[in-house]
């Protein structure tokens, strides 16, 4: 099975990454937060505009914030 490959935007950097670990976060992740992937060309901040989020992170990291 292939890992998830991070989502990257159109320099080729990580478009989101998760606010608890820092890691990049991949469509996988987006995915299970019920987020749509960004369109080609979307920019972050067109994407945090359009879903109205501020900043993402993996559900399993907000699970364990949450739980203190
Ligand atoms: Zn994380």
């Amino acid at each position: 099975m292939n890992a998830p490959q991070p989502l990257l935007d159109r320099s080729g950097r990580p478009m989101f990454v998760c606010r608890a670990c820092g890691e990049p976060m991949t469509s996988d992740d987006l995915f299970r937060l019920g987020l749509r992937l960004p369109d080609d060309g979307e920019s972050r901040e067109e994407y945090c505009d359009a879903e109205l989020v501020d900043e993402v992170e993996h559900e399993s990291c907000g699970r364990r914030a949450r739980a203190g």
